[in-house]
């Protein structure tokens, strides 16, 4: 993998890692190439109809990247950023996170490239029932089971199980995880990884000699993973001083109001408007001044260009990819732990 190459794909960084870790165990290079190539690849066209009566054809996607410890299992991500290489390093990190915390799957990923915020609710589900049609044969509770990721709800996954239920004539609820409680949901799996990424930093913090009372928190991205992550860091004396979303970016350092942030988000679909810190960009949220950073949004969030301007003592890992393996090294130069997203994020599907 050049350098070039690394630079835009999200998979080159995943290979990156794996490289890294693969040299320290002495990996021969067979099983190399076996974990650095996907089992399957499958793209596909969803044409659908817009409630304006228009057809409209988007691109979806599944990647069962690894069977060998048991059936494929990762989200589905609805986002306009959806590409092939993502979904490939989406379910690549899967893999290993279902190894790490030993759970008998494999690693899986999907995604339709589109703007949710664009659609209607009836064209979320014909969207959702046609990506699950499409995907009958190869889908299932002993072969790839679904869940939800950015931009997909309990809803979504009701929607998929319904779909595959209908195409087998059976009702098969192990097809997804993520579902909601009336229909097999699990208790507890909405706050699951945000739950997940606050023990696994309160138990670093631990070691670091950081007491909670006294550690200033800030989070990117603040949708399933954040918001509950959040949530119990102040519930855990935590003093959460940032929060961000695609809308924007607030700083107190006296310490925001996270239930009222939940609150305004969930009314206003979003932190826009929000009064209960400065308003400041999503960039100097990075950069801002605390003692843990939660990336919980996308990947690539920490690049060369930004990660020697990083304040926080630690990072953790609350979105899939957020540190690229160049800023890795300089994280690593100046002193900041970071905990790595296949651990800090695996308490959502711990709970599935
Ligand atoms: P979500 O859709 O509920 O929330 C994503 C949040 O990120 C939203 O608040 C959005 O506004 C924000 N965001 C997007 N772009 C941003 C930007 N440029 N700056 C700041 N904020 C931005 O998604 P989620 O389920 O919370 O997923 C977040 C991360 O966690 C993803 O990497 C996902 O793959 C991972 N993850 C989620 C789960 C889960 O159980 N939901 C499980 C494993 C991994």
């Amino acid at each position: 993998m050049t350098t070039a190459v690394r630079e835009v794909s999200v998979f080159g960084d995943g290979i990156a890692y794996f490289n890294e870790a693969a040299d320290l165990l002495e990996l021969d290079s067979g099983m190399r190439r076996i974990l650095t190539h996907p089992s399957r690849q499958i793209i596909f066209s969803i044409p659908f109809q817009r409630d304006s009566g228009e057809f409209e054809v988007y691109t979806g996607y599944r990647v069962q990247y690894n069977f060998a410890r048991g059936p494929a299992k990762g989200g589905i991500r609805y986002h306009p950023g959806v590409t092939l290489d993502e979904v490939t390093a989406l379910a690549f990190w899967m893999t290993w996170k279902c190894a790490v915390v030993d759970l008998p799957f494999g690693g899986g990923k999907g995604g339709v490239t589109c703007d949710p915020s664009t659609l209607s609710t009836n064209e979320l589900e014909r969207i959702t029932r046609r990506y699950a049609a499409e995907l009958v044969e190869v889908v299932g509770p002993d072969k790839d089971v679904p869940a939800p990721d950015v931009n997909t709800t309990p809803q979504v996954m009701a929607w998929f199980m319904d779909t595959y239920s209908m195409h087998v004539r059976q009702n098969v609820p192990g097809v997804v995880t993520g579902k909601p409680l009336e229909i097999g949901g699990s208790r507890g799996r909405v706050e699951a990884t945000g739950r997940g990424v606050t023990i696994c930093a309160l138990d670093e913090m631990k070691q670091m000699g950081l007491v909670p009372e006294q550690t200033r928190v800030a989070i990117q991205g603040c949708g399933n993973v954040g918001l509950y992550a959040a949530k119990l860091f102040s519930e855990r004396g935590c003093k959460v001083v940032g929060i961000s979303d695609v809308t924007g970016a607030f700083y107190n350092e006296h310490g925001i109001d996270v239930t009222g942030a939940i609150e305004h988000a969930t009314k206003n679909r979003g932190l826009e408007g929000f009064k209960g810190g400065d308003r400041i960009s999503n960039m100097e949220l990075l950069t801002a001044d605390c003692d843990v950073l939660v990336p919980a949004a996308l990947e690539k969030v920490f690049t060369v260009e930004n990660a020697s301007k990083v304040k926080a003592k630690l990072i953790v890992e609350g979105a899939n990819g957020p540190t690229t393996p160049e800023a890795d090294r300089i994280f690593k130069q100046i002193g900041i732990v970071g905990l790595a997203e296949i651990m800090a994020k695996s308490g959502g599907v711990t709970v599935s």
